[in-house]
Protein backbone atom coordinates (compact mmCIF):
# COMPACT_ATOMS: atom_id res chain seq x y z
CA UNK A 1 0.00 0.00 0.00
CA UNK A 2 1.24 3.28 -1.03
CA UNK A 3 2.49 5.32 2.10
CA UNK A 4 0.83 8.66 3.37
CA UNK A 5 1.87 11.71 5.79
CA UNK A 6 -0.73 10.72 7.40
CA UNK A 7 -1.31 8.82 10.82
CA UNK A 8 -3.69 5.54 10.51
CA UNK A 9 -7.03 5.76 12.61
CA UNK A 10 -9.16 3.12 13.04
CA UNK A 11 -12.45 2.73 15.68
CA UNK A 12 -13.36 -0.42 16.88
CA UNK A 13 -15.76 -2.35 15.33
CA UNK A 14 -18.73 -2.95 17.80
CA UNK A 15 -22.40 -3.37 17.66
CA UNK A 16 -22.44 0.75 19.02
CA UNK A 17 -20.25 1.52 15.85
CA UNK A 18 -22.82 -0.68 13.80
CA UNK A 19 -25.86 1.11 15.41
CA UNK A 20 -23.88 4.69 15.27
CA UNK A 21 -23.76 4.44 11.09
CA UNK A 22 -27.61 3.52 11.12
CA UNK A 23 -28.31 6.19 13.28
CA UNK A 24 -26.23 8.54 10.63
CA UNK A 25 -28.33 7.03 7.74
CA UNK A 26 -31.47 7.92 9.05
CA UNK A 27 -30.63 11.42 10.21
CA UNK A 28 -29.23 12.71 6.71
CA UNK A 29 -32.88 11.59 5.48
CA UNK A 30 -34.46 13.22 8.26
CA UNK A 31 -32.37 16.30 7.79
CA UNK A 32 -32.97 16.30 4.17
CA UNK A 33 -29.46 15.78 3.37
CA UNK A 34 -30.35 12.42 1.21
CA UNK A 35 -32.99 10.44 0.28
CA UNK A 36 -33.68 6.97 -0.27
CA UNK A 37 -30.83 4.94 -0.29
CA UNK A 38 -28.74 6.78 -2.14
CA UNK A 39 -26.01 7.51 0.59
CA UNK A 40 -23.65 5.45 2.35
CA UNK A 41 -21.07 5.98 5.30
CA UNK A 42 -18.15 3.78 6.18
CA UNK A 43 -15.71 3.68 9.25
CA UNK A 44 -12.60 2.25 9.14
CA UNK A 45 -11.74 -0.29 12.20
CA UNK A 46 -9.38 -2.59 13.64
CA UNK A 47 -10.77 -5.83 11.32
CA UNK A 48 -11.27 -3.67 7.87
CA UNK A 49 -13.61 -0.86 6.42
CA UNK A 50 -17.32 -1.22 8.25
CA UNK A 51 -20.07 0.03 5.33
CA UNK A 52 -23.72 0.23 4.67
CA UNK A 53 -24.90 -2.63 2.52
CA UNK A 54 -26.70 -2.05 -0.92
CA UNK A 55 -30.12 -1.06 -1.79
CA UNK A 56 -31.52 -1.58 2.21
CA UNK A 57 -33.99 0.86 3.26
CA UNK A 58 -32.13 2.58 6.36
CA UNK A 59 -34.91 2.04 8.61
CA UNK A 60 -34.75 -1.65 7.75
CA UNK A 61 -30.79 -1.99 9.20
CA UNK A 62 -29.56 -3.80 11.59
CA UNK A 63 -26.31 -3.81 13.40
CA UNK A 64 -25.81 -7.53 11.79
CA UNK A 65 -26.50 -5.90 8.58
CA UNK A 66 -23.63 -3.60 8.12
CA UNK A 67 -20.43 -5.34 5.92
CA UNK A 68 -17.07 -5.60 6.38
CA UNK A 69 -14.84 -5.26 3.65
CA UNK A 70 -11.14 -5.52 3.37
CA UNK A 71 -8.80 -2.48 3.01
CA UNK A 72 -7.68 -3.43 -0.20
CA UNK A 73 -8.90 -5.80 -2.48
CA UNK A 74 -12.35 -7.03 -3.09
CA UNK A 75 -15.06 -7.74 -0.43
CA UNK A 76 -16.41 -11.11 -0.08
CA UNK A 77 -18.94 -13.06 -2.45
CA UNK A 78 -20.72 -14.27 0.54
CA UNK A 79 -23.19 -12.36 3.04
CA UNK A 80 -24.70 -9.25 2.49
CA UNK A 81 -23.45 -6.81 -0.46
CA UNK A 82 -21.49 -3.80 0.55
CA UNK A 83 -22.95 -0.41 -1.04
CA UNK A 84 -22.01 -0.13 -4.45
CA UNK A 85 -19.86 2.91 -4.03
CA UNK A 86 -17.90 0.72 -1.85
CA UNK A 87 -14.57 1.29 -4.32
CA UNK A 88 -14.33 5.21 -3.53
CA UNK A 89 -15.17 4.04 0.18
CA UNK A 90 -11.81 2.19 -0.15
CA UNK A 91 -9.82 4.34 -1.40
CA UNK A 92 -10.20 7.05 0.38
CA UNK A 93 -9.85 5.02 3.64
CA UNK A 94 -6.44 3.93 1.94
CA UNK A 95 -5.79 7.32 0.62
CA UNK A 96 -6.60 9.35 4.11
CA UNK A 97 -6.53 6.83 6.97
CA UNK A 98 -6.25 9.78 9.14
CA UNK A 99 -10.20 10.15 8.67
CA UNK A 100 -11.77 6.88 9.54
CA UNK A 101 -15.13 8.34 8.68
CA UNK A 102 -16.78 8.28 4.65
CA UNK A 103 -20.20 9.96 4.22
CA UNK A 104 -21.60 10.09 0.93
CA UNK A 105 -25.14 11.55 0.35
CA UNK A 106 -26.92 13.12 -2.49
CA UNK A 107 -28.11 16.57 -0.33
CA UNK A 108 -29.90 19.00 -2.53
CA UNK A 109 -27.88 21.90 -2.98
CA UNK A 110 -24.40 20.36 -3.11
CA UNK A 111 -26.24 18.16 -6.21
CA UNK A 112 -27.03 21.74 -7.57
CA UNK A 113 -23.91 22.78 -7.61
CA UNK A 114 -22.39 19.45 -8.60
CA UNK A 115 -24.66 19.47 -11.88
CA UNK A 116 -23.84 22.59 -12.74
CA UNK A 117 -20.18 21.41 -11.82
CA UNK A 118 -19.12 24.50 -9.62
CA UNK A 119 -16.24 23.87 -6.93
CA UNK A 120 -17.64 26.32 -3.98
CA UNK A 121 -15.28 28.52 -3.21
CA UNK A 122 -13.95 30.62 -0.42
CA UNK A 123 -17.11 32.75 -0.29
CA UNK A 124 -18.11 32.01 3.63
CA UNK A 125 -15.29 31.15 6.30
CA UNK A 126 -16.70 27.72 6.76
CA UNK A 127 -14.91 26.48 3.68
CA UNK A 128 -12.21 26.04 6.28
CA UNK A 129 -14.03 23.45 7.59
CA UNK A 130 -12.54 21.65 4.94
CA UNK A 131 -9.41 21.66 4.66
CA UNK A 132 -8.77 24.54 2.59
CA UNK A 133 -9.89 27.79 0.61
CA UNK A 134 -12.57 25.87 -1.41
CA UNK A 135 -14.52 22.67 -1.75
CA UNK A 136 -13.67 21.08 -5.17
CA UNK A 137 -15.41 19.20 -7.44
CA UNK A 138 -14.21 15.39 -8.93
CA UNK A 139 -14.89 14.89 -12.19
CA UNK A 140 -17.85 12.68 -13.32
CA UNK A 141 -17.17 9.21 -13.72
CA UNK A 142 -19.54 5.50 -13.38
CA UNK A 143 -20.64 5.35 -9.73
CA UNK A 144 -18.97 2.32 -8.48
CA UNK A 145 -16.80 2.54 -11.13
CA UNK A 146 -12.84 2.24 -10.54
CA UNK A 147 -12.44 6.11 -12.12
CA UNK A 148 -14.78 7.53 -9.48
CA UNK A 149 -12.45 5.76 -6.72
CA UNK A 150 -9.28 7.79 -8.38
CA UNK A 151 -11.13 10.82 -9.29
CA UNK A 152 -11.96 11.39 -5.26
CA UNK A 153 -8.91 9.78 -3.65
CA UNK A 154 -7.05 12.50 -5.70
CA UNK A 155 -8.87 15.52 -4.89
CA UNK A 156 -9.33 14.30 -1.63
CA UNK A 157 -5.55 14.16 -0.56
CA UNK A 158 -5.94 17.43 0.80
CA UNK A 159 -9.26 18.44 1.39
CA UNK A 160 -12.16 17.05 4.00
CA UNK A 161 -15.53 17.33 1.63
CA UNK A 162 -15.79 17.43 -2.45
CA UNK A 163 -19.17 18.01 -4.51
CA UNK A 164 -18.72 15.17 -6.95
CA UNK A 165 -20.00 16.29 -10.55
CA UNK A 166 -23.59 15.50 -11.66
CA UNK A 167 -23.94 13.52 -8.68
CA UNK A 168 -23.63 14.65 -5.03
CA UNK A 169 -21.23 15.39 -2.34
CA UNK A 170 -18.97 13.23 0.52
CA UNK A 171 -17.34 13.94 3.43
CA UNK A 172 -14.35 12.85 5.67
CA UNK A 173 -14.74 12.76 9.60
CA UNK A 174 -12.03 12.18 12.61
CA UNK A 175 -15.09 10.79 13.81
CA UNK A 176 -18.97 10.05 12.95
CA UNK A 177 -20.27 13.13 14.38
CA UNK A 178 -17.42 14.79 13.07
CA UNK A 179 -18.60 13.97 9.42
CA UNK A 180 -22.16 14.49 10.17
CA UNK A 181 -21.06 18.18 11.04
CA UNK A 182 -19.17 18.97 7.78
CA UNK A 183 -22.20 17.43 5.77
CA UNK A 184 -24.62 19.23 6.82
CA UNK A 185 -22.12 22.64 6.73
CA UNK A 186 -21.47 21.75 3.40
CA UNK A 187 -24.91 22.06 2.57
CA UNK A 188 -25.48 25.43 4.13
CA UNK A 189 -22.10 26.40 1.96
CA UNK A 190 -23.44 25.02 -1.18
CA UNK A 191 -26.93 26.66 -0.53
CA UNK A 192 -25.39 29.80 0.39
CA UNK A 193 -23.30 29.61 -2.15
CA UNK A 194 -26.08 29.44 -4.72
CA UNK A 195 -28.08 32.01 -3.42
CA UNK A 196 -25.23 34.44 -2.86
CA UNK A 197 -25.38 35.40 -6.32
CA UNK A 198 -28.95 36.55 -6.66
CA UNK A 199 -29.28 40.15 -7.19
CA UNK A 200 -25.28 40.84 -6.32
CA UNK A 201 -21.92 39.15 -6.55
CA UNK A 202 -19.90 36.04 -3.82
CA UNK A 203 -17.75 38.49 -2.53
CA UNK A 204 -14.85 36.02 -1.42
CA UNK A 205 -12.60 35.48 1.09
CA UNK A 206 -8.84 36.05 0.29
CA UNK A 207 -5.84 33.42 0.86
CA UNK A 208 -4.53 35.20 3.74
CA UNK A 209 -8.00 35.33 5.62
CA UNK A 210 -9.10 31.48 5.08
CA UNK A 211 -5.31 30.87 6.41
CA UNK A 212 -6.31 32.42 9.31
CA UNK A 213 -9.30 30.73 9.88
CA UNK A 214 -7.69 27.28 9.03
CA UNK A 215 -5.58 27.90 12.04
CA UNK A 216 -8.45 28.36 14.23
CA UNK A 217 -10.03 25.41 13.02
CA UNK A 218 -7.79 22.80 14.56
CA UNK A 219 -9.42 23.02 17.86
CA UNK A 220 -12.93 23.76 16.26
CA UNK A 221 -16.30 21.27 15.78
CA UNK A 222 -17.31 18.28 17.43
CA UNK A 223 -14.98 16.88 20.30
CA UNK A 224 -14.05 13.26 19.63
CA UNK A 225 -15.42 12.94 23.37
CA UNK A 226 -19.11 13.41 22.63
CA UNK A 227 -18.52 10.97 19.44
CA UNK A 228 -19.45 7.38 19.39
ZN1 LIG B 1 -24.20 8.53 -4.74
Amino acid sequence: MKETPFPAVALPDTDETRQALIDACLWMNARHLNQGTSGNISIRTDAGILITPSGVAYEALTPDAMVLIPLEGMPSEEGARPSSEWPFHQGLHRARPDMPVVLHAHPPYCSILAVQRRAIPACHYMIAAFGGSDVPLADYALFGSPELCANLARIMADRHGCLMANHGATVLGETLDKARWRLEELEVLARTYLFSSIGGQAHLLTDAEIAEVLVAFESYGPRPAVDT
